[in-house]
């Protein structure tokens, strides 16, 4: 059964969502509990029938719940989300990748079943597919059937270079993400083709794009804007306009998720942005991250104490909550720091950039500097 809809416990409560599509319906307990014990022949009750018609125009008047909505089972385990680095080998080279080298590698087919089941058994409902560049990993349709078999709701990180290929096309058409998000890493060849240092790759992403926007599928634009492409942030914003797609700027370049630095000499410094103030997450509590090998850590920065998920099975996701805490709230680098108390900087990213030696004022909040401005910035 491929279900239109999908009940499903969440940190906050249930609710039900329709794979393919943004938004959720919030269930009350009793609710929820109705869908699950439901027999498979009976039909959609009337207020999942007016809610589903309301949210996404949807007609499942007179179908069977078997054959519509498909029920994940309570878990104590409260993740909703993750994230699975599938690979991170890529078409493209970057020179302000924050993945340093990358390696094709990446676990077996047996090893992702494994995995997805582990993430389905913790709850994840959201599921973010990345590399690398993960439309070219070998196993990138099978693992995204599976997962969203397993009534996860998919997003996809990419580069947008297999885009215009039918055969991406086909299987995205028929696995749905909810949202694709696309890089964009310039407005000319020039720019584009000299930060992915690829010939041809601006070409190639407006071919996907066009081809992606016809088969209907949910996109964001994430602009990269380093020193290649900078001065064509306004016409980067207006490609993704053109087709009526949100878009959002990504101004600061990371170092690497080895704490190195080679990648920053690629930051154009007009564009640098005061990171938000960091309030708390709930890295390692509601959601992880995976890498190619199966290694959860609290998110995609903070991987400095990882767990591997298919010797430790579901119950090593237990220790992430512990982990994320240590890591998040240890000033370890900031001894003397008299303004510790009201830091606002994400500590595992400020590691990174200590690690690599980066200016203060490029991570700090209490740094001082030409970051004036107090605005969104973002990681690419
Ligand atoms: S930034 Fe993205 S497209 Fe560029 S090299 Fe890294 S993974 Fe590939
Ligand atoms: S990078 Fe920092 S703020 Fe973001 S999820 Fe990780 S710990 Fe939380």
């Amino acid at each position: 059964m491929r279900p239109k809809l999908i009940a499903s416990p969440y940190p906050d409560g249930h609710l039900v969502v329709s794979p393919g599509q943004e938004g959720g319906i919030k269930l009350g307990v009793n609710k929820y509990a109705e869908l699950r014990d439901a027999a498979s022949t009976a039909p959609v009750p009337g207020w999942l029938t007016v809610a589903a018609r309301a949210k996404w125009g949807m007609d499942v008047t007179g179908r069977d719940v078997g054959d519509t909505v498909m029920v994940r089972p309570d878990t104590p385990y409260g993740y909703a989300r993750a994230s699975y680095e599938l690979n991170l080998g890529c078409n493209y080279d970057c020179d302000h990748c924050y993945l340093g080298e990358k390696l094709f590698a990446g676990l077996e087919w047996s090893g992702r079943e494994r995995l997805l089941d582990i993430m389905a058994e913790a709850g994840v409902l959201w599921l973010q597919l990345t590399g690398g560049e993960p439309l070219i990993d070998s196993l990138f349709a099978e693992t995204l059937a599976y997962a969203y078999d397993l009534g996860m709701m998919i997003q996809i990180s990419s580069n947008g270079s297999r885009l215009h290929q039918e055969k991406t096309l086909d299987l995205l058409r028929t696995y749905r993400p909810y949202r694709l998000t696309l890089s964009l890493y310039g407005a000319t060849e020039q720019s584009y083709d000299g930060m992915t240092r690829s010939k041809g790759a601006f070409k190639r992403f407006m071919r996907g794009l066009e081809a992606a926007h016809e088969a209907g599928l949910a996109m964001r634009i994430n602009c990269v804007l380093s020193k290649h492409n900078a001065h064509e942030r306004d016409e980067m914003t207006a490609i993704a306009d053109r087709y009526g797609i949100p878009s959002f700027e990504y101004t600061n370049i990371t170092p690497t998720i080895h704490g190195t630095g080679e990648v920053l000499p690629s930051q154009a410094r007009e564009v640098l942005r005061r990171h938000d103030p960091y309030t708390g997450c709930n890295a390692g509590l509601t959601h992880f991250h995976a890498d190619p090998h199966g290694m959860a850590s609290i998110c995609k920065i903070g991987r400095e104490e990882q767990v591997n998920l298919l010797d430790e099975g579901v119950e090593g996701l237990r220790k992430l909550a512990v982990i994320g805490d240590r890591l998040t709230t240890r000033h370890g680098g900031c001894t003397g720091c008299t303004l510790q108390k009201t830091c606002g900087t994400c500590m595992p990213l400020a590691n990174l950039y200590r690690q690599a030696k980066a200016p203060l004022e490029t991570y700090c909040q209490h740094g001082s500097g030409p970051l004036s401005a107090s605005s969104r910035g973002g990681e690419s």
